[in-house]
């Protein structure tokens, strides 16, 4: 594997760099990014919803090695679902809601595994015969208008992959990623607020969190989802309570990718600070692994992480296509 994970020679792949001879290729950020996110989701999956106390109980050094078990499993809901989004991106060059919806339910119907509520019940809808266009808002409506879970987020970087440079686009492209399955507004936002961080370290930037917020206020997103954006800055993990009351809620795994904005020292450090830190940890293990992948490349990542990663060779294939196609359409314009 570890030909997969190296600097990339080629020079068209140091394009982000501005010419700078260190730091990780554009390639190499691109492989990050999924691979992150995989191994980020693999990390959490012993320790879903426990709270810091119980994993610190369990794991005083925190979690440093994937389970091996892992290798004979399907892929969890987070990236099984991000490799929804991408395979979906490469087939149609954009993102439409009966085609996300049929391949989420061929998913859910293969095996589903790791699914969460909302999105089970909205897959259960559509599978009844209700309409790709109205299953989500249906399911939102129906418990009052509120659940804002964190299954789009969690998936969402592909779409940052694509449309890195097009900010209009991920915008739209992000909703529609997010609303096939999740009608609130916040989801969207939240997914948006990580496509921008991935988006930005793709172009070889870290994003500040206020510029994030400054985005998210441009596109009218709601007060709260703003607040929340904001109090991250400055803030330690412990401060976000990842293991409170709101386990599983969309701006919670938000923060987490935002919180890595402001420490990435270490891809490998900083992922399980994230997942000591209990709650969905393997969501906000995803969400984080992403946004610390875009930024470190995949070189970053422990290689026997890597090498517990079922079929990371199509990650990174998928990786290198949506890098292309990006790359295809800066030259063309
Ligand atoms: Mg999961």
């Amino acid at each position: 594997m570890r030909d997969m994970v190296e600097r990339d020679p080629e020079p068209g792949g140091a394009a982000a760099e501005g010419g700078a001879a260190e730091g990780p290729t554009l390639r190499d950020r691109y492989r990050g990014t999924l691979l992150g996110l995989a191994v980020g989701n693999e990390l959490g999956l012993p320790v879903e919803f426990l709270s810091a106390a119980e994993i610190r109980r369990l794991h005083p050094r925190g979690i440093r090695d994937i389970d091996p078990g892992e290798m004979n499993l399907p892929w969890d809901d987070d990236l099984a679902q991000a490799v929804i989004l991408a395979e979906a991106i490469l087939k149609n060059d954009t993102l439409g809601h009966e085609d996300l919806a049929a391949r989420l339910l061929d998913w859910f119907e293969s095996n589903g595994r790791g699914m969460g509520a909302q999105t089970r019940a909205v897959l259960q809808a559509l599978k009844r015969g209700m309409l790709p266009s109205e299953a989500a808002k249906h399911v939102w409506e129906r418990h009052g208008g509120t659940p804002a879970g964190n299954g789009a987020v969690m998936r969402c970087p592909p779409v940052a992959m694509r449309w890195p440079r097009d900010t209009a686009r991920l915008y739209r492209e992000t909703e529609a990623s997010a609303r096939v399955t999740h009608h609130d507004p916040r989801c969207a936002w939240s997914a948006f607020a990580i496509n921008l961080a991935v988006a930005e370290a793709l172009n070889g930037r870290v994003a500040s969190i206020a510029a994030i917020g400054e985005a998210l206020d441009r596109i009218e997103a709601g007060p709260h989802t703003l607040q929340a954006v904001r109090i991250v800055s400055g803030r330690g993990l412990e401060r976000l309570q990842l293991d409170g009351t709101d386990i599983g809620f969309t701006l919670k795994a938000m923060q987490v990718g935002l919180w890595c904005l402001e420490h990435a020292e270490s891809f490998e450090e900083s992922l399980i600070a994230v997942i000591q830190a209990g709650g969905d940890t393997d969501t906000n293990g995803a969400v984080a692994g992403a946004v610390l992948g875009a930024i470190h490349g995949a070189g970053a990542i422990p290689e026997r992480w890597i090498a517990g990663v079922p079929r990371a060779e199509r990650l990174i294939e998928l990786a290198d296509r949506l890098l292309e196609r990006a790359e295809g359409e800066a030259k063309a314009g």
